[in-house]
Parts: C-alpha cells; sequence; structure tokens
C-alpha cells in the first residue's frame, strides 16, 4: 500500500461544490489501496481578505498576531474538507500546522521549516483515517505559529511528502499542469511532460506561481518527485524530478515573468570597500531579499548603485535604505515601483551563446524596453516597465517558438 501526499490549492478549495469534488478524489484515491494525506491551502482568496481586514486597523499589523490570523484560513479548509469526507462515510481527521509535526524557524511571514514530526499523522494513517493537513504554516520552539511565505502551502506538501517517506507529492491546482509560461497570459503555452528540478526551480523564483520555490528546493534536495496536476480532472499533468528531460530539442523551456518587482537606486555613493555590505546587510536582517543588484563603474570614486526588491518589500526596504545613504555620505535614494522581471530558463541554454542576443532582439522588435540585465547559468531575465510584462512575455514565447514540441 502506497502513501501519497496531495494538496489542493485555495481556487480548488473556493466553495462547497469544490470542497466535495476534493473530498470524492482523495477518497477515490483511498479506496485505491494507498494512505492518504491531503494538504490544504485556505479557500479561494482567503488570505488576501485576512489580510486586508488587519489593515483596517494599521497599514503595519504586528507580524505575530498577523501570522495567528493568516493560518486560520488553512484551519478552516482542513476542517470542512474532513466534515466533507466524513460526510461520504470515510475516516478523517484535520490537523493544523503544529499538530501535524511542522516545525518551523521563528521568523514570521516567511518561516522555513526546521524540522518535521509527524508522529501524530502516522497514528492517525493507522486508524485508518484520510489525513488533511493545514498548508502554510508551522510552529516554532516557543509554541508560536508562524507562516512559510505566499504560496507555502506547497512547501508543506513536499516537506510531509519527503518526512513520510511517500510514494509521491501530487500539487493538485486549477491548470492542467506546468506551462511553458502562464497559460493565463498565453493562450498558445504548451503543457510541458516533465521538467527538471534546476528548471522549475528558476521558474518558480521568477514568478511562475504554479509552484512555491521552496517546495521545490525540498524536492530537489531529497529527490521527491512531485506531480503537477488539474484538481478539476484526470489529465497526466507534469511530472517535477532529477532525470535529464527528453525535450531537449527546444532549449528555451519556459518563459516566466513577475509583476511583483521595484528597484531602489542609491545615487552618488562614494566607492570604496565596505559600503555595499553597509547596504545589504541591515536588509537581510529585517528579511528583505534583494536580487539583481548593479554597480556602474565609478567616476571620481563615487559611483550609483541599484537594486531590486519585490515591490511588497519597498516601503521596508526604503526606510532602512534611506538613513543608510545618509551615513555613508551618498546623494540619497530614488525608488520606482510597477516594475516587471521577464525570464526565459532552460538547462539547454548552458554554454551556449546567442540565447541573450535573441532574447533582447525580440524584446525590441516588441517596443520594450530593458532596464536591468541578469541571468543565471540557465537564465536570463530583464527588468521592464511592469505595464509591458504581458506583451514580453508573448514576444519571447514566441520567438523561442515554445508552442511547438
Ligand atoms: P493554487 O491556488 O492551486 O496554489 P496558484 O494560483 O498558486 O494555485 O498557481 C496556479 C497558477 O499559476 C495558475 O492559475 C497560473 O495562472 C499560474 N502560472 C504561472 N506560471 C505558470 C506556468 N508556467 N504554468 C502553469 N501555471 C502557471
Ligand atoms: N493561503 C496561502 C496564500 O494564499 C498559502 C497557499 O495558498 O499556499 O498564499
Ligand atoms: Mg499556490
Amino acid at each position: 500500500m502506497g502513501l501519497i501526499v496531495q494538496k489542493y490549492g485555495g481556487s480548488s478549495l473556493a466553495d462547497v461544490e469544490k470542497i466535495r469534488n476534493v473530498a470524492r478524489r482523495v477518497i477515490a484515491l483511498k479506496e485505491k489501496g494507498n494512505q492518504v494525506v491531503v494538504v490544504v491551502s485556505a479557500m479561494g482568496s482567503t488570505t488576501d481578505e485576512l489580510l486586508s481586514l488587519a489593515r483596517q486597523f494599521t497599514s503595519d499589523p504586528d507580524e505575530r498576531e498577523l501570522d495567528v490570523l493568516l493560518s486560520t484560513g488553512e484551519v478552516v479548509s482542513s476542517a470542512l474538507l474532513a466534515i466533507a469526507v466524513q460526510s461520504m462515510g470515510h475516516k478523517a481527521v484535520s490537523l493544523n500546522g503544529g499538530q501535524a509535526g511542522i516545525q518551523a524557524e521563528a521568523s514570521y511571514s516567511r518561516a522555513r521549516i526546521r524540522a518535521v514530526v509527524p508522529r501524530r499523522i502516522w497514528s492517525e494513517l493507522g486508524e485508518g483515517n484520510i489525513v488533511v493537513v493545514a498548508g502554510f504554516q508551522g510552529i516554532t520552539e516557543e509554541m508560536d505559529i508562524v507562516t512559510l511565505g505566499r504560496g507555502g502551502s506547497d512547501t508543506t506538501a513536499v516537506a510531509l511528502a519527503v518526512s513520510l517517506g511517500a510514494e509521491a507529492c501530487h500539487i493538485c491546482t486549477d491548470v492542467e499542469g506546468v506551462y511553458t509560461a502562464d497559460p493565463r497570459l498565453v493562450p498558445e503555452a504548451r503543457k510541458l511532460g516533465e521538467i527538471d528540478y534546476d528548471e522549475m526551480l528558476e521558474m518558480a523564483t521568477y514568478g511562475a506561481k504554479v509552484m512555491h520555490p521552496r517546495a521545490v528546493e525540498i524536492g530537489k534536495l531529497y529527490n521527491m518527485p512531485i506531480l503537477v496536476a488539474c484538481s478539476f480532472n484526470d489529465s497526466p499533468g507534469t511530472l517535477i524530478h532529477g532525470g535529464t528531460t527528453v525535450e531537449l530539442g527546444n532549449k528555451v523551456r519556459g518563459v516566466a515573468h513577475d509583476l511583483n518587482v521595484a528597484k531602489v537606486t542609491v545615487l552618488g555613493v562614494p566607492d570604496r570597500p565596505g559600503i555595499a555590505a553597509t547596504l545589504f546587510e541591515p536588509l537581510a536582517q529585517a528579511g528583505i531579499s534583494v536580487d539583481t543588484i548593479v554597480q556602474n563603474t565609478s567616476v571620481d570614486g563615487i559611483t550609483d548603485l541599484t537594486f531590486t526588491v519585490a515591490q511588497s518589500d519597498l516601503e521596508k526596504a526604503s526606510r532602512i535604505v534611506e538613513p543608510i545613504t545618509r551615513s555613508i555620505g551618498s546623494r540619497g535614494c530614488v525608488t520606482a515601483a510597477g516594475l516587471g522581471k521577464v525570464s526565459i530558463i532552460g538547462s539547454g541554454m548552458q554554454n551556449t551563446p546567442g540565447y541573450a542576443a535573441r532574447m533582447f532582439k525580440a524584446l525590441s522588435e516588441a517596443g520594450i524596453n530593458i532596464e536591468i540585465i541578469s541571468t543565471s547559468e540557465i537564465r536570463i531575465t530583464c527588468i521592464v516597465d511592469g505595464g509591458k510584462v504581458p506583451d514580453a512575455v508573448r514576444a519571447l514565447h514566441s520567438a523561442f517558438q515554445l508552442e511547438e514540441e
């Protein structure tokens, strides 16, 4: 008898009928002889609604209380799914993150999982239950509730699959798998049969929100196959795994985009050792992740330094950076929101020249100005005006002929 972890996202649980659909699916899986652990997200847009409720009191709610509040969304759907399964005559039990043994570090809103101690899950499985776990949350050593970052239920699922030694982890969502680009933006996008961890990690990190990046990271680390599939039909989905991909014909595998991008430019920075550390250490301590960093060659010992952060972190980042710019004797900083990232990704691009040139040409032919460029071995990213992102994604998808197998 196999053990399978299945995760259902918010849109798959958005109303009573959809919860019934999920209940039927997990019962069917159990009836095939599997032990079943289900990880659930909050119903529909509950997390956003809870966030805006808190913001009606203050624009900067206390982090601890916000995590307590946000974690309730997943708790509600776990209990409702357990009730739905029971109403169909099967045994089920819901567990919150702490009860399920998800131990996390004490870092509100973006905690990482430290360990999984799934004793209670094993005993409930032993009783013949379908175990429904509230995703996106863990418990600290001090027994505080923390959340794992937006989209974090995927990470709960993969971490549980690893610690339970599951046969597979299924991420069930509102699209049929991982596509060559967001199918909502590019109707011609093609579903991939498989993709390797590294490519998926870059896609997810650079905006393909179908998977949470940390979930892919854990999958890669422990070699857990992850199947991304549709909650509403039985089409085969996309397997994320560690083997080399067969579809190597086209060396760009996908285009990712991200609209949550802002930039900070520190003007007239004295070009001397230690300045970058002075700027970036406090940002790191505040949990702000800095992405692309560009420093121009200095003229007369003075340079400009630009970096990007998530737009949602911009206010916090500029509160931290502004006093530092004064203390280091720079001319101050300017910020710009409303930017976007478009990336082309593919392991086959490694050590192969020409991809950057083709990307820049496609963007220029679409009349799109590139502000900043960054690369990894298997990715090229351009930062452009946010409003141009949809056109940029479509232009790149067609320039690299991703609609063709
Ligand atoms: P869930 O609520 O199930 O976690 P998400 O909204 O987090 O679902 O992720 C699914 C969404 O990811 C899809 O509806 C799709 O719009 C978006 N998406 C972005 N890029 C891709 C891609 N390359 N392939 C598939 N879906 C993508
Ligand atoms: N409910 C959380 C969110 O909206 C976590 C998740 O859906 O995975 O980000
Ligand atoms: Mg998600």
